[in-house]
């Protein structure tokens, strides 16, 4: 297929649904409206919620529902906007712009959670007696759980204002950063996304070439990823401290609504099994690729003996529509929608960020899907993954603005769900041995970059927090605990050396959210239990009573919503349960190399 074609064909998403563009009058009007509303709120409500009847309650809390979607809409449409044209000033300016309005005109809104959590539990019980405000039980616990962390109004407002300079400030200044970086190579220049590519290539020459230009890039930059990441750990520890937090993980973990030590298990289950899953993997994958040891950058290289397809846009998308409608004819009529409006904004451009995602600012309105597509296996899987995510935002809208909130272990569920039921497809319409072991090795190498590799990810931002409490880590120190951690998950088959030794800084998550990649390995290791379940055959109804757990994912506990599947993620032997699929690939994978004798 002719690469310019690829290109010109592909569908850009329509922001309309927000705003015309970024000049319409609207979002002057919507601004203004936000900044009145939020202080007509403080004027009424400030210093009487205590006196408020269930029914002047209810008003409040639709009141307060009315501002949420407004806010969410203005912010969500000045952060697409920008992600599709980082190098564009006047959107990077909109969108801080609309940031810094929005926090202005919050903040008389700060009392409301704080008054909220003053009040004796009686009275959140007597408004609770009305079944109107009971709609709102999923946000009025979430913000009474936070109950024994808040401070005095006085310092949440200080630090709200303080945000956009402070934590905010870090965050987008390593956003901006990265997203100019430039690569050179042979003569040509890459942005990110591009070079990242080339570590895909058939040849390992350009792949190393790639991964040690990367790595020289990212060490060239060293000094001030460094100065960031101090900074974005410091300023996350002083208010961690302030709020009584017991360890830096914790503020993450309560937001989950899971207990420190299923957290714990998860990361101490999944490195007992580094040997079992990664070491033998890459093993094999050694030598299928000719060699004793792979590079670090040979992890994700294509096997030279399976031959790389190519996938239209169109082919794509009848691909995993398909696998959906395999699986249920009602999740496969919430993922076509996204594909007769335009949410989905597919080609890779110059200036628009890397990677893919779904982002759903309105809890009920339709998300967008956000793609670099390149017409590869991978790229169709993406595809399956962030369609995922948008039907389950799609299964969610009836929650409401306020009940609806990302959690993020939940939040990969229906994603990987959705790229496993593409995977299984091309698995079983495979009948030749060869590509049979082609696709399972790619989708092994991806299980193990989610559930593996994002534990080792976790391993090293606990221990850079940890350090970071005794004074500020030098960049040979990030460097050092980072080549530990890859070394230990990698095993004896890869070697880690000096050419990865600065890509910690590239890993965006321990920037943006700290503490956010053990929820990859938590959610492919929940949802490879809920496979093995739905293969099994033996729980009735299956698809149905999986669209519930994902309606359900914000508004129900763990425990509530797997039942029906009779899992359980507080018993130990869960997690060996989830790894336990990705061990059988690999058992999969020896036989079919006995078999093929390559
Ligand atoms: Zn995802």
């Amino acid at each position: 297929m002719n690469k310019q074609n690829l290109k010109n064909n592909l569908p850009a998403w329509d922001l309309s649904d927000f705003y015309k563009d970024i000049n319409d009058p609207q979002i002057e009007k919507d601004l203004k409206t936000y900044q009145k509303s939020a202080t007509a709120f403080a004027f009424k409500y400030k210093g009487k919620l205590k006196n408020l009847s269930a029914k002047e309650f209810l008003d409040a809390l639709k009141d307060t529902e009315k501002r949420a979607k407004l806010a969410a809409r203005l912010g969500g449409f000045a952060y697409l906007n920008m992600s599709t044209q980082m190098k564009n000033a006047e959107a990077m300016a909109f969108y801080q712009n609309i940031s810094e309005k929005l926090t202005e005109y919050a903040k008389p809104l700060v009392f409301f959670s704080l008054e909220l959590n003053k009040l004796p539990e009686s009275k959140i019980n007597e408004w609770l007696q009305d079944k109107n405000v009971a709609f709102y039980k999923p946000f009025l616990d979430r913000v009474r759980k936070y109950k024994k962390y808040e401070l005095s109004e006085a310092v949440e407002e200080v630090l709200l204002e303080k945000s956009v300079t402070s934590s905010e400030a870090w965050v987008r200044l390593y956003e901006e950063t990265s997203s100019r970086l430039v690569y050179h190579l042979n003569g040509k220049t890459y942005n990110d996304a591009e070079i990242s590519k080339l570590t895909l290539d058939p040849s390992a020459e350009i792949r190393h070439a790639a991964g040690a230009e990367i790595n020289r890039v990212a060490q060239e930059n060293a000094p001030l990823f460094t100065l960031i990441y101090n900074m974005i750990i410091k300023d996350k520890a002083i208010e961690d401290q302030k709020r009584g937090y017991k360890t830096p993980v914790s503020a993450r973990n309560m937001a989950e609504d899971v207990p420190d030590e299923v957290v714990e298990t998860l990361a101490q289950t999944v490195r007992a099994n580094y040997q079992n899953l990664a070491y033998r993997f890459y093993k094999l994958k050694a030598k299928w690729l000719g060699v004793k040891k792979i590079s670090y950058w040979d992890r994700n290289a294509p096997l030279p003996f399976c031959s790389d397809i190519s996938y239209s846009w169109d082919e794509s998308v009848q691909m995993v529509l398909q696998g959906y409608r395999n699986f249920s004819p009602k999740l496969h009529k919430i993922a076509q929608d996204f594909f007769t409006h335009n949410w989905i904004d597919v080609p890779p451009r110059d200036g628009k960020r890397s990677g893919a995602y779904c982002s759903g600012p309105l809890a009920t309105m339709h998300p967008y899907l956000f793609l670099n597509f390149m017409g590869k296996q991978n790229d169709v899987l993406t595809l399956a993954h962030e369609l995922g995510h948008g039907c389950h935002h799609q299964l969610r809208l009836q929650n409401g603005e306020l009940n609806e909130h990302s959690r993020m272990t939940t939040e990969e569920v229906a994603s990987v769900f959705g790229e496993m039921l593409v995977f299984q497809d091309m698995l079983k319409n495979q009948k030749d041995d060869k590509a049979k072991l082609c696709l399972l090795a790619g989708k092994v190498n991806d299980m193990i970059n989610t559930a593996v590799r994002q534990i080792a990810f976790h391993f090293f931002e606990t221990r850079a927090h940890a350090e970071r409490q005794q004074g500020e880590l030098s960049t040979e120190r990030l460097c050092q605990i980072w080549l530990e951690e890859m070394r230990e998950s990698l095993g004896p088959s890869v070697d880690v050396g000096a050419d990865c030794a600065y890509i910690w800084s590239s890993v965006g998550h321990f920037f943006f959210l700290p503490f956010y990649v053990y929820a990859y390995s938590f959610a492919d290791c929940l949802v490879n239990s809920l496979y093995q379940v739905y293969s099994e055959k033996t729980v009735k109804d299956f698809p149905d009573k999986y669209l519930t757990l994902l309606s359900q994912t914000a508004i129900g506990d763990y425990k509530q919503i797997l039942q029906p599947f009779g899992l359980d993620v507080f018993k130990p032997d869960f997690w060996n349960k989830g790894l336990s699929l990705i061990s059988s690939y690999i058992d999969a994978l020896e036989e079919l190399d006995q078999k093929l004798k390559i």
